[in-house]
């Protein structure tokens, strides 16, 4: 029976223009959510020479009667429309009729497909958008599609292509975060005929993600309460503070399983993250988020990777909430506690997208130390990211066997101990010059002390309240209404900071003491800081974000003996109480604490090595 229909004309118009094919891995995007269309339980991937030179895949879905196979290569053909309205409620991948026509268009293509009941198959072959063959085949039950020298007809577009290893990690992860979104399907990727990872069923979403990141990562992430908020429906896993990468191939948001991306998620990320991630680092997120499909309009990008969101500050304003709340229970929710005993899933190839956007990152690092960041100083940012793979073998470069005996690689550098530093002094009374095996090393003192406090107050605060000192001459403040009933509120929590306030008639405040760091002159100026801190961050956040952002802004800025001339002693335990911080890589403002300039950057600079 026909299940495909054309699309009328004014529906088609709808859809999004733009072309579907940038490269081999939208192809693979755009099949693999074919075979999830159509009720896949198995979908492999099989591609040659990143992609370029062959796609195939593989389903055990639906499959097609010969009318349908035939009908699905017209172009706005498809089985998961009807009417325009159709279109406010998509919850299939698909839904545009555009794909296979467009990459039968630009390939040798091949297509076999047979209903699961159905006692034979269809095969279909194109070249480069011209129906060569339709024969009768007896292939499994399912779809089997193979895209063979993508471009071959169109040479401009071929010779945008990147290197075959950068064309393979886009399609890997194409793949890896489909199969995410996944877990009951299984998928398995092989490149150049070698296995890149077998995933196996399962129902539960940890152990597709720990059998995609490999252990080690796995165990550093926290479990979002499932939870509904405004309708919106929102779980998964999201990496503890410190844990983050270089780029976003690990930053993967779904909507309705629909991997999204987009500026605005981004922003309530590293909202709910603040500064448990360093800026210029990615949070390492597996959100899942479900709603009303009528509150989204999924069809604004080619790729459908984009969405726009008819209430986008409500649910910006729930991810960054939540996050922060995940972040916050920490231990407790750690699926640590409840997966200890499950055995590590098949262990995969370490991997790492080189998104191109990546190098604009946003970052207060110098491009030089950037690079030297990026590459060599991983360990000590502690971002869990292994070196991008620096040639075209690397991605594939482990035999199949290694890929399968092999514990997962250990994806997160440990934290350095002071012993790996030698101490060789300060310059610029700022920065500490120190070696380590890899190179030279710098501190600075600055940031690195404004870290330590950070957490020791917030650690104090969670405990036993912050040492106060009692004002000679206790402080009045007249408010507006507006701004006291604001701080009335917060009353708690500035004690907690070590502030003595208290109400003291209308719309007057009385402080009576400070924490001890801050100086008897220096307290006026305390006060109004945090004052003026206050309105701004309480809109948003839960009062433990409260005093972490009060701590960040004003309490550090406020202890730190900037410009100190520290004795060899001191060095050796600011480093020290450095490297014992759970964040020890960036100031509670997200610029860095160390600097390495490995021997290789040296080399360069001398000319030793090109
Ligand atoms: P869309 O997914 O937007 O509908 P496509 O061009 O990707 O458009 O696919 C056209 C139609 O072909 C689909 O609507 C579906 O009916 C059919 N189809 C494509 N791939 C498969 C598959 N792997 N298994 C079964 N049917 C498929
Ligand atoms: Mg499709």
């Amino acid at each position: 029976m026909g299940k495909i229909q054309l699309l009328s004309d004014t529906l088609a118009s709808q859809g999004a223009a733009g072309e579907v094919v940038e490269r081999p891995a939208s192809v693979v995007k755009e099949l693999i959510e074919n075979s999830i269309d159509a009720g896949s339980r198995n979908i492999e991937i099989r591609v040659r020479r990143g992609g370029i030179s062959s796609i195939q895949i593989a389903d055990d879905g639906c499959g097609m009667d010969k009318t349908d196979a035939l009908m699905c290569l017209e172009r706005h053909a498809t089985s998961k429309l009807r009417e325009s309205s159709d279109l406010e409620s998509i919850l299939t991948m698909g839904f545009r009729g555009e794909a296979l026509p467009s990459i039968a268009s630009v390939s040798k293509f091949r297509l076999t497909t047979r209903e699961t009941n159905a006692l034979e198959g269809t095969e279909i072959l194109i070249n480069g958008g011209k129906l060569i063959s339709v024969k009768e085949a007896g292939e499994a039950p399912g779809t089997q599609i193979e895209a063979r020298s993508l471009f071959y007809n169109m040479p401009a577009r071929r010779k945008f292509l990147r290197t075959e290893n950068t064309e393979f990690s886009h399609i890997e992860h194409q793949v890896r975060v489909h199969a995410i979104a996944h877990p009951r399907i299984r998928f398995s990727l092989v490149h150049n005929e070698r296995t890149v990872f077998h995933l196996p069923a399962t129902e539960s979403l940890f152990e597709r993600v720990r059998g995609l990141v490999g252990n080690e990562l796995a165990m550093r992430l926290l479990e979002i309460r499932p939870q509904e908020r405004h309708g919106i429906k929102i779980s998964g896993f999201i990496g503890k503070p410190g844990v983050s990468r270089s780029n976003r191939s690990l930053q993967m948001i779904f909507l309705n399983r629909r991997p999204v991306e987009g500026a605005m998620l981004q922003y309530a990320l590293r909202e709910g993250y603040h500064t448990a991630l360093m800026k210029g680092q990615q949070a390492v997120t597996f959100l899942f988020l479900e709603m009303d499909p009528r509150k989204v309009d999924v069809n604004v990008h080619p790729a459908k990777r984009e969405v726009r969101f008819h209430d986008g500050n409500t649910l910006k304003a729930i991810v960054a909430d939540v996050v922060a709340e995940t972040l916050e229970q920490r231990e407790s929710s750690s699926p640590n506690t409840v997966q200890e005993t499950a055995k590590p899933a098949e262990p995969v190839a370490p991997f790492e997208v080189p998104e191109e956007e990546d190098l604009r990152q946003e970052t207060l690092i110098p491009e030089v130390e950037q690079q030297a960041l990026r590459k060599d100083w991983s360990p000590l940012l502690a971002t869990d990211a292994p070196p991008e793979p620096a040639s075209a073998e690397e991605v594939v470069r482990q035999p199949d066997k290694e890929l399968i005996e092999t514990p997962p690689e250990p994806v997160a550098a440990q934290v350095p101990k002071p012993s790996d530093f030698r101490i060789l002094g300060v310059i610029g009374k700022l920065y500490v010059l120190m070696e380590n095996t890899q190179g030279l090393v710098m501190m600075d003192q600055h940031a690195a002390h404004e870290r330590i406090l950070f957490e020791q107050m917030r650690s104090r605060m969670e405990t036993e309240g912050v040492p106060t000192q009692a004002l000679l001459m206790p402080v009045t403040i007249e408010m507006t209404p507006k701004d006291f009933d604001l701080v009335r509120e917060h009353v708690g929590t500035l004690q907690k900071l070590g502030i003595g306030a208290e109400v003291f008639g209308a719309n007057t405040l009385k402080i009576d003491s400070l924490p001890t760091f801050v100086s008897e002159s220096d307290s006026n100026r305390f006060i109004n800081d945090v004052l003026e801190e206050l309105p701004r961050d309480t809109g948003r956040m839960s009062s433990v974000r409260l005093g972490e952002d009060m701590v960040a802004t004003t309490v550090c800025r406020h202890a730190v003996k900037a410009n100190d001339d520290l004795h060899p002693k001191e060095l050796a335990k600011l480093l020290e109480d450095l490297l014992g911080c759970e964040l020890p890589f960036c100031c509670p403002h997200g610029r860095p604490t160390l600097v390495q300039i490995s021997f290789k950057e040296l080399e360069k600079k001398f000319g030793r090595v090109v």
